[in-house]
């Protein structure tokens, strides 16, 4: 996007969300950041409240909204295990009817607008590593359809009106991503590994730990969307992850090694249906955007320390005083 735009960024106060909202102000445009804040945090956007070029609107995405841009990017949805299942027909909700609002909007100003859709959509995948051409292996019934479902049925939502409408559209496939701004209560695997290590608290590893996921550093997620967005013709899904693939134990031990932390590692059940292994083919990526991550697993993991250890500095230090 080389001239300014006006920007609408749905979850824009989640955790991607407002690094987003970051990078766009960081590159002069304006941005509307509309936020129901069920997941969403003030903390996160902060530093940008004050801005003339930053907006906020409190709305979910499940009721219509009509707000003017030139450029949309659509996030809106809670997106760890524990926050999607926690209310899984509101979750369901919001995907749907959040991509319908959506694309009604794209649809009436005639802007582009990305989706963030996810590599839950491969579910429990058997074609390894996964490629956008590969229609998954997803329960339609478990704990999790409810946030893979969803984003399965925004998916086809969205290429319905590009293909009904010509809606001009675009779809990441984000693969699991980690970085500063994390929520320390998300349940996800970064954030408590490095969380438990830093208060020398048990690493819990779910299942075995021989599970395997693909780390993305936030900042290279970024990149991969806002190239996206300059593609005008890429309308078809594009994963945007790290192919370096760990297991829950590797990083488990990365973690210990870089926090110098005393944790023990404890071992509880597997969730259900979680994904034995999860690894972006990013072919499509490096051909068509020219992109690959830039930012290795350790520098990511050691920059995402750095952020948690400050927090639970603050945190501590609330507590004391
Ligand atoms: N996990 C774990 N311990 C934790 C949190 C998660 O072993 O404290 C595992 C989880 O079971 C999964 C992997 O780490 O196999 C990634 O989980 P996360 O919720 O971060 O992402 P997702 O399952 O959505 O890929």
């Amino acid at each position: 996007m080389k001239s300014k735009k006006t920007v609408l960024v749905t979850g824009g106060a989640g955790f991607l969300g407002s690094h987003l909202c970051k990078r766009l102000i960081s590159q002069q445009h304006r941005v509307i950041c509309l936020d129901n804040f069920y997941t969403g945090r003030m903390d996160n956007i902060a530093p940008l409240l004050d801005l003339p070029e930053f907006e906020v609107v409190e709305q979910d995405v499940c009721r219509p909204f009509n707000i003017k841009a030139d450029v949309i990017f659509h996030l809106a949805c809670p997106a760890s295990p524990v926050h999607y299942q926690r209310d899984p027909v509101q979750t369901l909700k919001t995907s749907v009817l959040g991509a319908i609002h959506v694309l009604d909007l794209a649809k009436q100003l005639k802007v582009p607008v990305l989706f963030t859709s996810t590599s839950e959509v491969y579910g429990d995948p058997h074609v390894h590593p996964q490629r956008e051409d590969y229609w998954g292996n997803v329960n339609c019934v478990g704990p999790r359809s409810c946030y893979d479902e969803g984003k399965r049925a925004a998916e086809t939502l969205f290429m319905d009106y590009h293909r009904m409408h010509h809606v001009d559209i675009r779809i990441v496939r984000i693969f699991n991503t980690y970085g500063p701004q994390m929520c320390q209560n998300d349940g996800r695997v970064v954030s408590n590994f490095i969380v438990q290590a830093l208060r020398n608290d048990p690493i819990t590893i779910y299942g075995s730990g021989e599970q395997s996921r693909s780390f993305c550093y936030v900042d290279d997620q970024i990149d991969g969307w806002m190239r996206l967005i300059d593609k005008p013709k890429l309308h078809t899904p594009v994963n945007i992850g790290n192919p370096v693939e760990k297991s829950m134990n590797e990083i488990a031990s990365i973690i210990l090694e870089i926090t110098g932390s005393r944790s023990k590692l404890v071992y509880h059940p597997l969730p259900i249906d979680d994904p034995k292994q999860r690894c972006p083919d990013i072919t499509t990526a490096q051909e068509e955007l020219g992109w690959e991550p830039k930012v290795d697993l350790l520098s990511g993991l050691k920059k995402t320390i750095t952020y948690f250890e400050t927090l639970l500095s603050k945190t501590n230090s609330e507590v004391v005083s």
